[in-house]
């Protein structure tokens, strides 16, 4: 294809493929405001990183508490694992009752509990904390 009639069926193309001053300018711009998010969504995404890992720490070290604590919790009450006596809220009967078999666990979130069952209707019961005893 001879070159002078490329040229000529291509002007409005050419013109658009070459930006004058003031769109040269604004591409610079955008350039720049673009490199300077990407720079701000790195730097976000590192303190995601770091937060991350701090919350994996905390997580690990309040399990590694809890589960001593449990372990406290069953020394002082001398009964392995189990629990003196524990009230807890029955979904069932809607009131308090005294859980039966009360057993000290830690729950797959890291925190502890008295889980038991209800000594009227046999479901069971859960209690968050570490079951103090309470006085009959
Ligand atoms: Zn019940």
């Amino acid at each position: 294809m001879p070159k002078h009639a490329r040229d000529a069926g291509s002007e409005p193309a050419k013109a658009a493929s070459r930006p004058n001053r003031r769109e040269r300018a604004a591409l610079r711009r955008s350039a720049h405001r673009r490199a300077r998010l990407e720079e701000k969504l790195a730097a976000a995404d590192r303190l995601v990183v770091r937060r991350t890992e701090q919350l994996t720490a905390a997580n690990a070290r309040r399990s590694a508490i809890a589960a001593k604590l449990a372990l406290a919790v069953d020394a002082s009450t001398g009964a392995g694992g189990h629990v003196a006596v524990t009230m807890a809220y029955c979904l069932k009967d809607r009131r308090q009752v005294r859980i039966a078999g009360a057993e000290q666990v830690v729950l797959p979130n890291g925190r502890t509990a008295v889980r038991g069952t209800c000594p009227s209707c046999g479901s069971s019961v859960l209690r968050m904390g570490t079951g103090v005893a309470q006085p009959a």
